[in-house]
Parts: structure tokens; sequence; C-alpha cells
């Protein structure tokens, strides 16, 4: 289906036909300082394709009201000068585990089905404080415990590349969203590959930041000493656009890292010339899909036409991940939603899906007497042993390459019916969050059956700047991300 609502844009005597929100921050930012476009017209586009779009793909939990949304576009246009960020007047999505004062904010979980937060997160103020507006707030696994949106309890986001397969998770309504361009950009959570997973799936692009870099503040708590927040995007330039308006410290998150804020954007086009990428080769062995291994491979010419080196190196200790990532997340898991007890905030635990109890399980049983030493404080020497190895691995690279996902994306029921095929998916996404890495995730290729690759660059702490303009640098010379869903 074609959409009907395109828009004839004139720039420089070219006369083309193109949905607004194709385009990139930066071209529509600059459309809008010329006035040549309005925020009114694209956040009218929004939500007409997302008339048309969600009812096929279920990316939404809550949409926000179009009058109030319309209002403050109408803000935006008429107090331009107000505002210097490039994401002033744009429309953007939140995955539903950020709070936002009195817009309701479920996690996804039937648990918080009603709850309307008392106060925003700090990534909101900061987005709204750049004039950027708020279209929705988006589907995903309940808690971010999963990795295709089918745990959640508003219903499975679908695929748009194929509707019968999930779109990744948890984050997998933003992404989809994305893909069919029914925003801008998103924010993103991601513990242990939440961002990257359904970025890969849905051929979009989305970066895990270093731990910290972004404030945490008002982010429903999953696994909090892995958490972080961070933008899901159609590129990397728009990425260190969105990144440079949310990162930095924050009073009310004490881990929010001091470390300076630099323009991610201008450093997209710094020189590439003598960093080398890391090729992990036990990572590309069995368990991993032939095509996804054949296509992420076949990039190293693009990287080494780029200027970069590569090298080959082995990291066999991050096979110990999975049971790191599980043992030490489950556990904080079980610590955090124990305040989920029906007294203070929406319903009681009766409402937690199976897998989410499965979850509290665990990490309850790693954390009793008796169990701890065996398994918590094992998994946390395990923690430091990953340390180490990126450590070493970095001492050889400036960045890594890495599958996302072993597998494209399954058909619906193929991961949730199967929770020990599910953690495995997430064997190449769980060992940078206990380490607190920054990664970014890029498309790079199809299956022979039209579904999304991609890959993902694992860089040194607060590397954002360089993972972004090898990203970006990456996206300037080839199409992969250009490509979208035939269902648009
Ligand atoms: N799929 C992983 C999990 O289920 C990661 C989730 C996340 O990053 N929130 O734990």
């Amino acid at each position: 289906m074609r959409l009907k609502h395109t828009t004839v844009i004139s720039w420089s005597s070219l006369y083309f036909e193109i949905m607004l929100l194709d385009q990139s921050i930066h071209q529509i930012s600059t459309l809008l300082r010329q006035k040549n476009l309005s925020s009114v017209e694209l956040v009218t586009e929004a939500y007409q394709t997302i008339k048309e779009i969600n009812p096929q793909i279920n990316a939404f939990i809550t949409l926000v009201e179009q009058n109030l949304a319309l209002k403050q576009a109408r803000n935006v246009d008429q107090n331009r000068v107000k505002f210097t960020s490039p994401l002033a007047g744009i429309p953007y999505l939140l995955k539903d585990s950020y709070v936002t004062q009195s817009l309701r904010t479920t996690a996804a979980s039937a648990v918080l089905q009603n709850f309307i937060p008392p106060y925003s997160a700090t990534v909101y103020h900061r987005l709204e404080d750049s004039g950027a507006i708020l279209i929705g707030k988006m589907n995903m696994d309940a808690w971010g415990h999963g990795g295709s949106t089918e745990n959640t309890d508003f219903k499975p986001t679908k695929n748009p590349y194929e509707l019968s397969r999930v779109a990744g998770g948890s984050s997998g309504g933003p992404a989809a969203a994305l893909a069919c361009r029914l925003a801008a950009f998103a924010i993103g959570e991601d513990t242990g590959g939440s961002i990257r997973n359904p970025a890969a799936w849905t051929n979009t692009t989305g970066l895990k930041v270093t731990y910290g870099r972004v404030s945490r503040y008002g982010c429903i708590a999953y696994a909090s000493s892995f958490d972080t927040v961070g933008p899901m995007a159609k590129t990397a330039a728009d990425c260190a656009l969105v990144l440079k308006a949310i990162a930095g410290q924050d009073p009310y998150d004490a881990t929010s890292a001091v470390q300076p804020v630099p323009d991610y954007y201008q450093k997209l086009t710094q020189s590439l010339k003598g960093k080398t990428i890391g090729i992990p080769t036990d990572l590309y062995g069995d368990g991993l899909d032939e095509p996804i291994k054949t296509a992420i491979l076949k990039q190293k010419k693009v990287f080494q036409a780029l200027g970069l080196k590569l090298v080959e190196l082995k990291m066999p200790l991050l096979r110990y991940g999975l049971a790191v990532y599980y043992l030490i997340g489950l556990s904080e898991t079980s610590s955090n939603l124990a305040r989920y007890d029906g007294l203070r905030f929406g319903q009681d635990r009766h409402f937690f899906t199976t897998e989410t109890m499965r979850r509290i399980m665990i990490g309850t049983y790693a954390l009793s007497a008796g169990y701890y030493d065996a398994y918590y404080r094992q998994a946390q020497k395990g923690r430091t042993l990953l340390i180490r190895e990126y450590d070493q691995a970095f001492t050889h690279c400036d960045v890594l390459l890495m599958p996302v996902n072993p597998i494209s994306p399954p058909k619906f029921g193929e991961l949730i019916a199967d929770p020990l095929t599910n953690i495995m998916a997430d064997i190449y996404t769980v060992t940078q969050n206990p380490v607190g890495l920054p990664s970014l995730a890029v498309p790079c290729g199809f299956t022979p059956n039209q579904l999304p690759i991609g890959l993902q660059l694992v860089g040194q702490l607060f590397a954002e700047d360089l993972l972004l303009a090898i990203g970006h640098q990456y996206q300037q010379v080839t199409t992969w991300h250009l490509q979208k869903p035939q269902l648009l």
C-alpha cells in the first residue's frame, strides 16, 4: 500500500514527493527553520500514518491526544526563535517504560494498566525543553522482560517486514513504529539488548549508551546496574542529534555521569584513519544463522574502504555472558519489582505475566541464603571476568564488530513458548551491559526472505562519538538503512 498523504516539497527547484518523516532529523529541522515546513504539518502527517499503519503492527500502548500534540506544535511554530535544538517541533515516541506526568505509563504490564504518574522522567523533560513533541507511549515486553514484545499485556507488536513475525524487544513498539516512519525518533531502554535487538530486526538504528551517559531518573527499573536510556532512529546521524539532547549529568540520578557531553553530530565526520575494528572470531561460529554471518562479514570490505583496520581476536569468556546477565539481572529485577505490591502503585502481583513471575522467582532464588554464594556471588565474579575480557580486547582494537541477533525475527509463539531459546537469542547483546559499554546497532543486509539483519559496533566507555561516526560514515556508503517495509 502506498500512503496517500505524501507532501510535495520544493527544494532547489526540484520537486519530489516524499513522506516528511522519511527525511533525516537534520533535513526536517532545516526545513522547519527556513519555514518551508511547519511542525503542525509534521505532527499531522504522523497521526495520519499512525491511523493507517498502527492497526496492522500494534506499536502503541497509549497515543497522545492529537489536539495536545498539535497545540505543542503550534507553540513551537509560533516561537521558533526561542528553540535552538534541532529537535524542536519534531515528533517522537517514548517506550512505555518512562514515567510521564498525567499520561498513562504501563511498562506494558497489567499491573500498571491505569497508572498515571505524578512526575516525568528526566529524558522526557530534556526533550520537552528541546521542543520535541511526544506522540505516544510504545509497546514493549513488560518491565523489559523479553526480546520479542510478546511478553506484553497489550498484545504483541508485529514486524512490519512480515506481520507473522515478531518485531524484537523489549523495545519492539518504538522500533516497528520507526521502521514505518510514524515519528522521527524514539527513546528506548536497553538492559541486555532491548534497543539493539529490535533495531536490527526492523532495519532501524539504535544506540545502547555507556552506563550513566543518560539519566535513568523516571525510567521504570528492570536491572538497575544494567539499565540504559538511549536513542532509536533511522540513522546514526539522527541518533547523534538525539543523544546530544538527552545525555549529561542529572542531580536526580546519582549514577548519571559527570563527563562532558560532546557534540556528537559535529564529530560524525571525524577521521577514522588508524582506528581498528576487532572481530571476535569465536562469536561467528555455531548458533549464528548463516545469512546473518555472511551479511555481517561482507561489511568488512566497507569498513576497510572507510579507512578502518581490521584485526581478528578471540573473546572466549563472553560465553559466560548469558549466565552472568540472567543471574544478576533477575536478582535485581526481583528486588525492583517488590515495590509492586498493589498498595502503592497499580494492581497486585497476580497481574504479572508467567514470564515475569519466572524471572522474579529465579532472582529471589539466586539471592536467598544458602544459594547467594553459589549463584549471585559467582555471577558477580563472572562480571569481573567480562570486564577484563573487554579490557583485553580493547588493547588490540578501538571497536568490536559483533552480530546483534543469532537468528532472524521468529514467528509469533516461537520464542515465548521456549524460554531457553528465548534466552539464547540474547547471546550477543547481554555482555555489554554488565560491563557498561556503549554499542550501536545498524542495518547491514537482508536474509533471502527479505528479513532485516543488523550488526553492532561495541565501543569503549563513553566512546559513543566514535561509534556514531563509524555508523554514520558506513551509512553514507551503504543503502540498507534506506529500505522500508512494503507496508508503506
Ligand atoms: N532480552 C533481554 C531480556 O529479556 C534484554 C531485555 C532488555 O534489554 N530490557 O532480559
